[in-house]
């Protein structure tokens, strides 16, 4: 890769900023001072140096984010913000795509990464990635929805007819007063709307949701609405 991309990648500023540095000639692939943003590297096998300091560059970049209803998750849209809105631009350089979507008025957990091999293992349905959910509904879950959900619900649209692995449905709260739920539920695959049509199947409407885990990985509580920050080695192994 060019030299000034693999600067800036490593968090030494835009490559305008960059072009600076090497004009400054503190800038050096194995031991040579370079000024020419176009020279050719490779991080794998070149050690280049600023100012006499290796530099940090890491080729995957992984981020968990608490996702703000209001968002998409979707790289780009030419009405609403996107997630990828939310990173600083530094954090976008290597452009990190969200690992599945979560809909416009949904919260939670959401990794961003540009690790296709992961995205493509933690989406695949051959894998079966528990998704954990907190949810608000309107009308009062039962025990009889909990065993519904266990035996899989059979979810109908135009297009196809798709049965769902067994689901948990785990019942927090339930308030005659108000007529609404509180519960989790966790499932197997990502299907579009796929908790809201699961409720609907029971006669029952999601107010609010929020994803609370993906596999092993549980959302940061200290992540506020909005924020984000880079996964630590041990939360990406979680997800390996
Ligand atoms: N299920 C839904 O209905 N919506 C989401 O955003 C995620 C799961």
């Amino acid at each position: 890769m060019r030299l000034d991309k693999l600067l800036a990648h490593s968090g030494l500023g835009t490559r305008k900023e960059v072009k600076k540095l090497l004009k400054k000639k503190i800038v050096e692939v194995n031991d040579e001072i370079i000024v020419d943003p176009k020279t050719h590297v490779d991080p794998e096998t070149d050690t280049v140096t600023v100012g006499g300091e290796s530099i940090d560059y890491q080729e995957f970049v992984y981020f968990m984010l608490n996702k703000p209803q209001g968002v998409i998750s979707a790289t780009e849209d030419h009405v609403h913000e996107t997630v990828l809105n939310l990173l600083e631009p530094q954090d976008s350089l290597q452009e990190p795509h969200p690992v599945g979507r979560l809909d416009i008025d949904t919260e939670g957990l959401l990794v961003l990464t540009n690790d296709g091999k992961l995205t493509h293992r933690l989406l695949s349905p051959k894998h079966h990635v528990d998704k954990k959910y907190f949810a608000e509904v309107e009308g009062l879950v039962t025990e009889e929805d909990v065993k519904i959900f266990k035996e899989g619900i059979t979810l109908t649209d135009d297009h196809e007819s798709f049965e769902t692995m067994p689901a948990e449905l785990i019942i927090l709260e339930t308030d005659e007063a108000s007529g609404t739920s509180r519960v989790e539920v966790i499932i197997q695959e990502g299907k579009f709307h796929q908790v809201k049509r699961m409720m609907e199947a029971v006669g029952k409407t999601v107010i609010f949701l929020k994803r609370l885990s993906m596999g092993e990985l549980k959302l940061d509580p200290q992540l506020e609405l909005g924020a984000y920050r880079p996964l630590t080695d041990e939360e990406i192994d979680l997800l390996r």
